[in-house]
């Protein structure tokens, strides 16, 4: 009886084996003739059941013969799960580097409406790209010679909007992280209510008040610059929306609106208004070969301060390069925007603004 069952099973058993075989020998068999069929040589044939695995072999058939399908599988970069993708795209893009459209997949962000480029295929390799400006970078891309990094950097601060051009007021649930420039601006009647007095050693100017932490911060820096015999001091720190009015206008009455504006802030505009920043020692072009200034530049991350408006970013923020304006940040920040060269505007838009939408 035993042997019987046995005999059964064995019997079962070696039918199955046949049958799967001959299931997966027609399968292929099938795949080969439909592929001859499309258009596709024993070679290509072969290369795609080497590179693709059966279950996908559907994406392929479904389509008519594509020229470029080697090319595409054999791709260093070449991701299986994103076959169907990379199909579809090349589709919509037969003309364009396959590089490009397997890097512009790759980036996982829904391009397909997007026409392949080398610059947008640049562009999603960015650190610093967010998804929802890429019609803005590729406009403003493709009307200025700029890198694609820079590109990057000038959309997101919205500098293709143009200065003063289409403000919006700043967020003030921001904290320290509060964005002032000449897109984000204050209210007449804000004024922090965490102002205190940087005194004695701390301070050489009229306009004497920081935030509280941004004071603190500051107080700390200054202690410890003094350990390396370098001297900073405050000069100008919290100003009001109407010590603006009268600063601005004195600049314009001297240089008229237009240079006014590369160095001076609008009321409203300008971020001393925050009471997180302010200007140390000397307002001065000479201040810059200091070993105050390099002190400053080499140290002030540490506390949570940044050099606001770096040398070879003055397109992104708007004002030349000012080696004594110091913005606080708290430490994160600055450690991420001394560490990768951003100014706040960069940091700003993909650290904070991107996060909220
Ligand atoms: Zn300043």
């Amino acid at each position: 009886m035993k042997k019987i069952i046995f005999g059964v099973i064995g019997i079962l058993t070696i039918t199955l084996i046949i049958y799967m075989v001959l299931l997966n020998y027609n399968e292929e068999y099938q795949f080969k003739k439909k592929m001859r069929k499309s258009g596709y040589n024993d070679e290509e044939i072969i290369t795609v059941m080497e590179m693709i695995p059966k279950k996908d072999y559907d994406i392929i058939l479904k389509r008519e013969y594509n020229d470029s399908l080697i090319d595409i599988i054999s791709s260093d970069d070449f991701k299986e799960n994103y076959l169907d993708m990379y199909l579809d795209y090349y589709e919509k893009n037969s003309d364009e580097d396959i590089q490009n459209i397997i890097t512009i997949v790759n980036s996982g962000y829904d391009l397909d409406d997007y026409p392949a480029s080398s610059l947008l295929a640049k562009l999603v390799n960015e650190k610093y790209y967010i998804y929802k400006n890429t019609a803005r970078y590729l406009d403003y891309g493709n009307s200025h010679k700029e890198t694609p990094r820079k590109i990057v950097g000038l959309v997101n601060a919205n500098v293709d909007l143009g200065f003063y051009n289409k403000v919006l007021a700043s967020d003030l649930n921001d904290n320290n992280l509060i964005l002032v420039n000449k897109f984000y601006y204050l209210d007449k009647t804000y004024e922090p209510d965490d102002l205190i007095i940087l005194s004695g050693q701390y301070n050489g100017g009229v306009n004497n008040r920081l935030r509280k932490e941004a004071a603190e911060a500051f107080m700390k820096m200054a202690s410890a610059a003094l350990l390396d015999n370098v001297y900073i001091k405050n000069i100008s720190a919290y100003r009001s929306y109407d010590y603006q009015v009268n600063l601005y206008d004195k600049y314009v009455r001297r240089d008229g609106k237009e240079k006014a504006d590369i160095y001076s802030a609008r009321p409203g505009f300008s971020e001393h208004q925050t009471g997180l920043c302010l200007d140390i020692n000397s307002a001065d072009d000479s201040f810059k070969d200091t070993k105050e200034a390099k002190w400053l530049q080499d140290n002030a991350y540490k506390y949570g301060f940044i050099l606001r408006f770096p040398k070879g970013k003055e397109d992104i923020t708007g004002y030349k390069y000012e080696p004594w304006h110091y913005r606080y940040v708290g430490t994160d920040a600055a450690r991420i925007i001394y560490d990768n060269d951003l100014t706040l505007e960069e940091y700003y838009a993909y650290y904070v603004e991107n996060k909220k939408s």
